[in-house]
C-alpha cells in the first residue's frame, strides 16, 4: 500500500470514528471527550485538546485526552496567545516539532504540558469564523507531516458542527454586548451604491446545510462532484450568453467563471473527498479554509475574488445537495433589504429584482463585482457594516441610505415616516426632472448651458436618453478596465468605444485617457505601494512611462470612431510637456492609421484635464495646445487646498464655494473665454444646483455631471437670472471668508431659484 493510501486510510478510519461518537448518545462533554480520545489515537499522540472561542475571543480548553483534567474549562488563553491563541488569530496551522522555543508559546502550569514537546494546532472554522483550536502534543520532538495536518483539519469539519449543533456556547454569547437589544439601531457603513430603501431584513443565508459529513464510497463522491461540476459550468455558460446588463457584466462572470476552472481548487476538494468526506462536506472544508486564509490578506482585490469564490462554492454546493438557503419567493417579504455578510455576483440576480430594495453587506468596496451589479440595477447598498449579520434577524424592518452610508434597524415610527416622506419627495421630483428633460437648458435671461454626462460604464449610457443630456462629458475609461479580470486588448478595447458612440447617437462623447492610480487600482496591476497615492504615480505619469498601454488606447480610441468625431482628454497633465508628450503618442497612431490606408475619425479634438494646480501658471502655452479644457474640481480642491479628497474627517473642513477656489475658477473661465477654447467642469461640484449656479455666474457654459445631477441643476438654471447671481458673487470673490455658501443660498432662496 503506497504511503498516501494509509494515510487516507488513517482519515477515513478516524472519520468513521467520529461518526459513531456523534451518533452514539451522552452529554456534548461526553461526546467531546470521546471525540478527543479517538483522534490521539489515530494519530498517535499522546495530547489532544479541544479549545472552544467564547466570549470577548477568549478560548477555553473544553475537553482534553492527556492534559490535567482539573484544567477543563479553568484554562483560557486570549486569541493571539499562546500557540493556540495563534492558530485562532490567523485561522491557520501551526506544526512544530520544539514547541517550547517558539516565541508565542505561552505555558500553562495547570495542563500539566511540560511534558511534551511538539505540538500540532488547527483551527475550528465554521463559516467565516474561527470557533475553536483542536491541538495534538507529543512528548517526542515529532515532526508532523502535511498530511497529519490535512487530517486533523478534516476532523475540525465534524468537531465544528457538534459545537455548532449543540450550542456549547450560544449565540447571544458570542454577540457583541450592544447587539442583542431588539431597540432600533443605527449602524454606519459606507455608501456605495445611492438611494434609500425601505422594507423588511432577508438574511442572505448562502450556506447550504451540508448534512452528510462522512463518505461511505469515496469513489461515488468523486463521481458526484464531478457530475455536480459540470452541471455548475452549464449553468455559468448559460447566464453568460445572455447579454442583459452590457459588456462589464460579462467581464465579470468571466473573471468568475475562471474560477470554476480553476485545477487549484477543484484538487484541493478531491483531494478532501479522499480523505474521507463527502462530495458536499468537501466543498465545504476548503471553502471555510480559504475564506479565512484569505481574510488575512490585506490586497483588495484578492479579498474580494474571495466573494466569487463563496459564490460559486455555495452553488456547488447547490448542485451536490440540490437545495438553496434562499428563502422561495412566497417566503420573501414584498420590500425586502438583503443583509449579506458578503455576496457573489451571480447571487443577487438569484432574487427576484422587483422586490428587493437594498443591500446591506458587512464587507464590500466599490470594485466589488455584487456592488457593480448592484448599481446597475439602480438598487442602494450600503457596505462595510460591522456585525450587521449578527444584530438583524430575518423580517426585521429596516432602512439602507445609501446616500449617506447608514442603516437603521428596527427603526422607530418617526423615522420611518421621515425616510418614507422623502422616498415620495424623491419620487416627485424625479417626476419633475423628468418634466423638464426635453425642455432647453437656459436661464431666464437667456443664457444657455451645456448639460453633460460623466460616465464610465455602459450601464450609464441609457442615462445619456432619460436625462436629456447633451453629451458625455467625462467618459472615465478607467472604470471598465477595472472591471475585467486583465488590462482589455485593443480589440476588446475598440468594442467598448464603439459601443459607446453607437449608443451616444452623434452626441459628442469625451473619452478620458486611463486615470489608474490613487483609489483607482487595477486588479492585475501590482505597483508598488506608496505613501501618497493621489500625487503619486497615476494617470498620464503612469501612461506616460508604460506608453504602449497609452498608444494601444488611443489606437482603440481612433479605430472606434472611424466616420465619426473623436474627442480625447489626457488626466492629471501637470505641465504642457507632458500635454505635448501625449498628443504626440496621438500623432504616432493616427499617422500608424493612416500608413496602413485605414479609415480615421472625421475630426479629433485633443483636451486636457486641468486639475493640477501648476497648469494654472502655464496657461498661455497650454491653450495653444488644446481643443478644450475639463476642470477637475475633485482633484483640483483636494491640491489646491492639500486636502485629501477621499477623507471623511477632511469632507466638510474647506468649501468648493471659497473665495479662494470661486476666484481661481473665474480666472480660468475668463482666459479659456479670451483665447476662445472651450471649458467645463466635470468633477462633483458641477453637478450641484448651488454650486452649478455659482459656475455659471462665474462664466462656465459646459458642466459635466453624473446622471442624478442634470435635472436638479437644469431646473435651478430655468428658474435663474444669470446677470443678478453675477452682480451679487463677484464683489464677494475678495472678501477674506471661509466660504459664499450660505450667502448664495440666501441669494437663491429670496431670488425664487430652485435648488431641489
Ligand atoms: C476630478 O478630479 O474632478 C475628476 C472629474 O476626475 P476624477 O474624479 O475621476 O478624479
Ligand atoms: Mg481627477
Amino acid at each position: 500500500m503506497k504511503k498516501a493510501d494509509g494515510d487516507a486510510d488513517v482519515a477515513r478510519r478516524l472519520l468513521a470514528r467520529l461518526r459513531d461518537v456523534m451518533a452514539g448518545g451522552g452529554s456534548v462533554q461526553e461526546r467531546l471527550d470521546k471525540v478527543v480520545r479517538a483522534i490521539a489515537d489515530s494519530l498517535r499522540a499522546e495530547v489532544c485538546s479541544c479549545y472552544v472561542m467564547r466570549a470577548g475571543e477568549v478560548l477555553e480548553l473544553f475537553a482534553t485526552y492527556g492534559l490535567r483534567q482539573t484544567a477543563v474549562h479553568n484554562t483560557r488563553l486570549r486569541t493571539g496567545e499562546g500557540l493556540v491563541g495563534e492558530v485562532a488569530a490567523h485561522g491557520r496551522p501551526v506544526a512544530l516539532a520544539d514547541a517550547w522555543s517558539h516565541p508565542s508559546f505561552a505555558y500553562r502550569p495547570e495542563t500539566g504540558e511540560e511534558l511534551y514537546h511538539s505540538f500540532m494546532g488547527v483551527p475550528i472554522i465554521r463559516g467565516s469564523r474561527v470557533s475553536g483550536v483542536l491541538v495534538v502534543q507529543n512528548r517526542e520532538e515529532r515532526g508532523y507531516s502535511q498530511v497529519e495536518v490535512e487530517t486533523l483539519e478534516t476532523v475540525t469539519m465534524v468537531l465544528a458542527e457538534l459545537l455548532a449543533t449543540a450550542q456549547v456556547v450560544s449565540r447571544e454569547e458570542l454577540l457583541p454586548a450592544d447587539g442583542i437589544a431588539l431597540l432600533p439601531l443605527r449602524l454606519e457603513g459606507i455608501a456605495l451604491s445611492p438611494g434609500v430603501g425601505l422594507g423588511m431584513a432577508v438574511l442572505h443565508e448562502p450556506q447550504v446545510r451540508v448534512g452528510r459529513l462522512v463518505a461511505e464510497d469515496p469513489e461515488m463522491e468523486l463521481d458526484r462532484l464531478r457530475a455536480a461540476l459540470h452541471s455548475l459550468r452549464g449553468q455559468l455558460d448559460a447566464m453568460l450568453a445572455i447579454d442583459e446588463m452590457g459588456g462589464e457584466f460579462q467581464d465579470v462572470l468571466e473573471a468568475y467563471r475562471m474560477f470554476a476552472e480553476d485545477a487549484g481548487w477543484v484538487n484541493r476538494i478531491s483531494d478532501a473527498v479522499h480523505s474521507g468526506l463527502t462530495a458536499e462536506a468537501a466543498v465545504q472544508k476548503v471553502h471555510d479554509d480559504t475564506r479565512v486564509r484569505m481574510q488575512q490578506v490585506s490586497d483588495p482585490y484578492i479579498r474580494e475574488r474571495l466573494h466569487d469564490l463563496e459564490d460559486l462554492a455555495n452553488r456547488l454546493l447547490t448542485h451536490l445537495v440540490g437545495e438553496t438557503g434562499r428563502p422561495a419567493l412566497r417566503d420573501m417579504p414584498e420590500d425586502a433589504i438583503l443583509v449579506c455578510r458578503t455576496l457573489g455576483p451571480t447571487e443577487l440576480l438569484d432574487y427576484d429584482r422587483t422586490h428587493i430594495r437594498g443591500v446591506i453587506l458587512e464587507e464590500g468596496s466599490h470594485t466589488m463585482h455584487a456592488v457593480i451589479v448592484a448599481r446597475a440595477m439602480n438598487i442602494p447598498v450600503v457596505a462595510q457594516v460591522k456585525d450587521v449579520f449578527s444584530i438583524v434577524e430575518n423580517w426585521d424592518p429596516l432602512i439602507v441610505d445609501g446616500d449617506h452610508g447608514q442603516v437603521f434597524i428596527r427603526p422607530s415610527e418617526d423615522v420611518r415616516d421621515t425616510f418614507e416622506q422623502s422616498l415620495q419627495a424623491r419620487k416627485r421630483k424625479l417626476a419633475q426632472y423628468a418634466a423638464v428633460r426635453d425642455l432647453p437648458a437656459c436661464s431666464k435671461d437667456g443664457v444657455n448651458v451645456s448639460l453633460m454626462l460623466n460616465a464610465g460604464l455602459l450601464i450609464d449610457l441609457p442615462h445619456l436618453h432619460d436625462t436629456g443630456a447633451a453629451g458625455i462629458g467625462l467618459y472615465r475609461t478607467e472604470l471598465p478596465f477595472m472591471a475585467r479580470p486583465s488590462l482589455p486588448d485593443v480589440g476588446a478595447q475598440i468594442a467598448l468605444y464603439g459601443r459607446i458612440l453607437d449608443q451616444a447617437n452623434g452626441k459628442p462623447v469625451v473619452f478620458r485617457t486611463l486615470d489608474v492610480g490613487s483609489d483607482k487600482v487595477l486588479p492585475y496591476w501590482h505597483g508598488q505601494p506608496e505613501d501618497n497615492p493621489a500625487m503619486g504615480w497615476r494617470s498620464i505619469r503612469i501612461t506616460l512611462d508604460r506608453p504602449a498601454i497609452l498608444r494601444h488606447q488611443l489606437r482603440a480610441l481612433i479605430a472606434s470612431a472611424t466616420g465619426r468625431d473623436l474627442r480625447i482628454m489626457f488626466p492629471m497633465v501637470a505641465e504642457v510637456d507632458e500635454l505635448v508628450a501625449a498628443k504626440r503618442i496621438l500623432a504616432l497612431e493616427l499617422n500608424r492609421c493612416e500608413r496602413r490606408g485605414e479609415p480615421l475619425p472625421d475630426m479629433v479634438k485633443v483636451g486636457t484635464m486641468l486639475e493640477v494646480p501648476a497648469l494654472l501658471w502655464q496657461l498661455p502655452a497650454l491653450l495653444r495646445e488644446v481643443d478644450f479644457i475639463s476642470i477637475g474640481s475633485n482633484d483640483l480642491m483636494q491640491f489646491l487646498f492639500a486636502t485629501d479628497r477621499g477623507n471623511p474627517r477632511m469632507s466638510e473642513r474647506y468649501d468648493t464655494l471659497s473665495p479662494a477656489m470661486l476666484k481661481v475658477l473665474r480666472d480660468l473661465a475668463r482666459a479659456c473665454d479670451a483665447a476662445q477654447v472651450p471649458v467645463s467642469v466635470c468633477g462633483e461640484m458641477a453637478g450641484r444646483p448651488l454650486e452649478a449656479l455659482a459656475l455659471i455666474a462665474l462664466g462656465f457654459r459646459s458642466l459635466s455631471m453624473s446622471a442624478s445631477g442634470i435635472g436638479p441643476v437644469k431646473t435651478m438654471l430655468r428658474s435663474a437670472d444669470v446677470a443678478g447671481v453675477r452682480a451679487y458673487l463677484d464683489p464677494m470673490l475678495d472678501q477674506p471668508r471661509h466660504s459664499l455658501r450660505n450667502a448664495l443660498r440666501s441669494f437663491a432662496c429670496d431670488h425664487g431659484i430652485a435648488l431641489g
